[in-house]
């Protein structure tokens, strides 16, 4: 039965450009719209080429009402995203730009939108969708890719102003208010949180960014209750129940197809991979991967390959970054790195099908910098998890992990110093770590034991809460549900 224009609901998802809040925005895109929803993603042409073919075959294969709204800017400078890590702080300036410069496109546009939009979902770098939201008078939701935890974490370190009166990158704290003891320093922090941030243009940016997030009308949360519930109630309590734990939104991908290709287009064939793991015994293989952009040393690299190899467990090592790989080729041939793991080791240069690999049975523990993401999609799996992390809000999922849900071992004790406060102005990051580190953990992880055991059976666990949480009746599926209420309240209230 087709739905009145005051039933329907019109979701307007603006997403930006960094995989790892582009990916599970699309996935949460075609998640509402399976829910009946209109979604109209809005993006840059250049973006659209990175996810058309998802829309496409969400459109018509399952009949979704999706659709692609293409902003035409002037300029399209290469992004904070695209080249890696490298020239970081100059690119910057030019991400804020360039995310700022959309408003006047997008206001263009969103007026001639049908039927009328219900709500804009924006990631929280649009913090001029605020005023578009006031506008036209709908909420505006934020979405940053953080989970109950870090966004807890963010909040609490917010309003209590204990960033104010450290000054140092390096001075342990403890984050007031939470239902564990976390202790951390301003250097594993998100970068607006360090001491040395001083650029004018980036402060104000970050100023602008945190205000409408503050004032937004509610947070989409990539999460679900079972994982992290104290966090999440809190959290929700913080935003006056306006915070929607909807995830994980990776599991809405049920074909291997769509678990192949999300985000940046594979460089290894999905059913080369599902091959090689089908010769593997079930939990024996080693995933490493560390996300979609942090770039590392070749000879850092080398590392982590090599303490793969040491660990005596088959392995599939994830080479990201740039896509300048001579370095690390000349590396790996001097080393024979690939005669001598042939058969245990598949090695991916570029782009790996992360989500295809890790539903993969034969998959027993995951080597992750912690992004949000991953860490996500490794507890669908339901492995045990190496934690590595690098920046970003990283060390608190890490603390999430390793602490609190005990289903991680650390690569290597608290030896970072201020590892976020180096990406934001070193060239490269340095982390440092070792392959008697690397070895030594994914052993600690592998080997089994009763310590072992426990781990992988937690972990397994909330592999089983992840998938209820997402089927009808689960807690993320309620709350999806409670937010469309929410929307079709507000868009009733608004037209008395
Ligand atoms: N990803 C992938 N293949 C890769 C690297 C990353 O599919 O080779 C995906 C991964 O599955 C996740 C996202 O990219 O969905 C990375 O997001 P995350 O929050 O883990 O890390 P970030 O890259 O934002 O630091």
């Amino acid at each position: 039965m087709a739905l009145s224009e005051d039933q329907q609901l019109h979701f307007v998802f603006i997403p930006q450009k960094g995989q790892g809040h582009l990916i599970p925005m699309i996935d949460m895109a075609k998640l509402f719209a399976q829910r009946g929803v209109i979604v109209t993603i809005v993006t840059v042409p250049s973006e659209a080429e990175k996810f058309k073919s998802v829309i496409d075959r969400a459109v018509g294969r399952g009949g979704l009402q999706i659709r692609l709204l293409q902003l035409e800017v002037a300029s399209a400078k290469p992004g904070l995203f695209d080249n890696g890590h490298d020239k970081i702080v100059s690119q910057i300036k030019d991400f804020f730009n360039s995310a700022a410069s959309l408003q006047q496109p997008f206001e263009q546009s969103f007026r001639k939108l049908q039927p009328t939009p219900s709500c804009i979902i924006s990631d929280i770098v649009f913090y001029w969708t605020s005023e578009t939201a006031i506008r036209f008078r709908i909420p505006r939701v934020v979405f940053d890719g953080f989970g109950c935890c870090s966004r807890l974490c963010h909040h609490n370190i917010l309003h209590s102003r204990l960033h104010r009166s450290i000054t140092s990158d390096s001075e342990p704290f403890i984050i007031p208010g939470l239902p564990d003891e976390i202790e951390i320093t301003k250097g594993k922090l998100p970068m607006h949180f360090h001491s040395h941030n001083s650029d004018d243009e980036i402060k104000d940016a970050i100023h602008r960014i945190n205000k409408a997030d503050e004032t937004a009308y509610g947070v989409m949360i990539n999460s679900f209750r079972e994982l992290e519930p104290n966090y999440a109630e809190l959290y929700r309590k913080a935003k006056n129940n306006k915070a929607w734990c909807i995830g994980p939104v990776s599991l809405c991908n049920k074909e291997t197809v769509d678990k192949a290709e999300r985000g940046n287009k594979a460089s290894i064939d999905g059913n080369q991979c599902l091959k090689w793991l089908d010769s593997k015994e079930p939990s024996s293989v080693v995933y490493a991967c560390f996300g979609s952009f942090w770039n590392l040393a070749p000879s850092e690299i080398m590392e982590i390959g090599l303490g793969l190899e040491s660990s005596g467990y088959p392995f599939i090592w994830v080479i990201g970054g740039g896509g300048e790989y001579s370095e690390i080729d000349k590396l790996l041939t001097e080393d024979r790195f690939a005669e001598r793991n042939e058969g245990r080791g598949l090695v991916i240069k570029g782009w790996a099908p992360q989500v295809l690999i890790l539903s993969h049975r034969a998959i027993g523990g995951f080597l992750t910098h912690c992004g949000w993401n991953s860490t996500l999609e490794g507890v669908c799996a339901g492995v045990p998890l190496l934690t590595w992390p690098m920046g970003a809000e990283q060390f608190l999922n890490e603390n999430l992990v390793v602490r609190v849900l005990k289903i991680g071992v650390k690569v290597a004790e608290d030896e970072v110093d201020g590892d976020g406060a180096k990406c934001m102005e070193e060239e490269r990051m340095r982390v440092g770590k070792k392959k008697d580190e690397v070895e030594k953990a994914v052993k600690k992880v592998m080997d089994g034991g009763e310590e072992g055991e426990e781990r992988r059976k937690r972990a397994r666990e909330l592999g089983e809460k992840a998938k209820k949480a997402m089927e009808e009746g689960g807690s993320s599926h309620f709350n999806m549900t409670l937010f469309m209420q929410d929307m079709m309240h507000y868009k009733a209230g608004s037209r008395e």
